[in-house]
């Protein structure tokens, strides 16, 4: 390839899913969790990933997050295929390129919001002092500077999961990658954080795959709905959000959902 055509591929596809099936013993049976799944996701796109519980969302997720290696089939990166790597080489790559948010926030309970999204950065090597500016700076982008030093169990549901997703972009991820973020929120809250992913693929040309059983939610969200069912690829369709009314980060967000047709 010139460097020219490189280039060019480089800047559209970010991952690419060729032929990925993961399959799972059970007892005696073997389950397919995935099925053969063909999929690009072209960079600073916001997609969702829509289907029942079962269906191979979360599979996908670990999958394309190199959490998890695929049965059969590659993944691709940037070009580059994921599983190449060792383990070491793998968990380094996924330090610096992606930023993971679950529907349990995963935060370290004993940890304050401020060391928990400092957390990534000290495995990556940054000092102290810097961390600490940096996770400060990111807790107030998701409008949470003035709790940089409650625990989780001294935050809401809601505002755990903005530590989880300021700690998600601690090493400026090329790749957001969100297990059911809202799974654990009541439906404003739930609309606060969708607000959040939307406004950071909007706004800071982030790349955002998003899991969900929600259909309703990420028609109104995301750019591109894919439909798994029983781990295959059932529907993929390009999805057109109402003009969001998107809150600035930090900011609190209307109380009913936007209307069409806002600003
Ligand atoms: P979803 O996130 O859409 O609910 P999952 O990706 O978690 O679906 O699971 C897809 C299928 O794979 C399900 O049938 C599930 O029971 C099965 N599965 C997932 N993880 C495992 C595992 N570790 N061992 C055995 N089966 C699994
Ligand atoms: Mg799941």
């Amino acid at each position: 390839m010139t460097a020219l055509v490189e280039a060019a591929a480089a800047t559209d596809t970010l991952i690419e899913l060729v032929a990925v099936k993961k399959h799972y013993r059970f007892g005696e049976s073997l389950v397919a969790a995935l099925d053969g799944v063909d999929l690009k996701v072209t960079r600073g796109s916001f997609l969702g990933v829509i289907g029942r519980s079962g269906s191979g969302k979360s599979t996908f997720l670990n999958i394309v997050g190199g959490l998890d290696r695929p049965s059969e089939g590659t993944v691709l990166i940037e070009g580059q295929p994921l599983m190449a790597r060792t383990s070491d080489a793998l968990a380094a790559y996924r330090r610096a390129v992606i930023g993971f948010v679950f529907q349990s926030f995963n935060l370290v309970p004993h940890l304050t919001a401020l060391e928990n999204v400092a957390l990534p950065l000290a495995l990556a090597g940054v000092g102290l002092f810097e961390r600490r500016r940096r996770a400060q700076e990111l807790l107030e982008k998701v409008g949470l500077g003035k709790r940089t030093g409650h625990r989780p169990t001294e935050l809401s549901g809601g505002e755990r999961q903005r530590v989880a997703i300021a700690r998600a972009l601690a090493n400026s991820p090329k790749l957001l990658l969100c297990d059911e973020p809202t799974g654990n929120l009541d439906s404003r809250t739930a609309e606060e954080i969708m607000g959040m992913l939307a406004q950071l693929h909007a706004k800071d040309g982030a790349t955002v795959v998003l899991v969900t059983h929600d259909r309703e939610r990420a028609e109104r969200y995301c750019e591109r709905l894919v439909t798994l069912e029983d781990g295959r690829v059932k529907d993929d369709r390009r999805s057109v959000p109402p003009a969001l009314a998107i809150p600035t980060l930090g900011q609190e967000p209307p109380a009913q959902a936007p209307a069409e047709g806002g600003k």
